[in-house]
């Protein structure tokens, strides 16, 4: 197994790579992102280890988002100095698959490396994709085929449980819990009136392709192809 670690400081970088070197990985060490970057990019790895923080126009975010952005999906393991929940967030949302507060013990480490080795590659793209309709729960577009669809909050919120659940029958009750919060106000047909507006933007748009949305009378409504 290769792993790249991409960290500024020295002393972190050496130790870490000891480690791992003794614990039969192969290792390369990239000190600043440019080389991070280009090594991600142009080597094979089976994990890569990021700092957040990282000297120079690019932080550890940036590298992330980038290597996704290439369709590298292999795992990222961030390590990060604060603790702070939007910093955490922010690594995930840029694609990384785990993260590790520092200071660390090494044997956490190895753990988690071991947990995001074992993951199949295939999940650790977050697009959701039914028939030629695809979402990105993260950067909010929503597509069908190669136009791009424009949809309000409540919209996408709704189109990402049914997708989520493709294949299957939701009923109306399933979908206001999961998309509508405790004190919205909800009327009769409000599930209705917003699976109408979906149609519209999904469906109607695309004479050429199936319709996506089908009522089940009496029992709610399903994504996609029956499964
Ligand atoms: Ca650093």
């Amino acid at each position: 197994m290769r792993i790249l670690i991409v960290e500024d400081e020295h002393k972190i970088a050496n130790a870490l790579k000891r480690g791992l070197e003794h614990e039969a990985f192969a290792v390369d060490v990239a000190y600043d992102s440019d080389e991070g970057l280009s090594y991600a990019t142009t080597e094979t790895y089976d994990a890569i280890i990021l700092d957040r923080m990282l000297p120079g126009e690019r932080d550890g975010i940036a590298v992330c988002e980038e290597i996704r952005a290439k369709k590298i999906h292999t795992p990222i393991l961030m390590l990060t100095a604060r603790d702070q929940v939007s910093d955490r967030v922010a690594g995930l949302n840029a694609g990384a698959d785990d993260y590790l507060i520092k200071p660390f013990a090494f044997e956490e480490l190895l753990a988690r490396l071991y947990a995001l080795m074992r993951r199949p590659q295939a999940t650790q793209d977050t697009t959701l994709k039914v028939d030629d309709l695809t979402l990105n729960p993260v950067t909010f577009e929503v597509q069908r085929g190669d136009k791009y669809i424009n949809l309000s909050r409540k919209e996408f919120s709704l189109l990402q449980f049914l997708m989520r659940n493709s294949g299957i029958v939701v009923s109306k009750d399933s979908i206001i819990s999961h998309v509508w919060n405790f004190d919205a106000d909800i009327l009769p047909n409000t599930v209705e009136v917003y699976m109408g507006y979906l149609r519209q933007k999904i469906d109607k748009p695309f004479p050429d392709s199936a319709d996506l949305i089908q009522t089940v009378r009496g029992f709610g409504y399903r994504l996609g192809q029956r499964q």
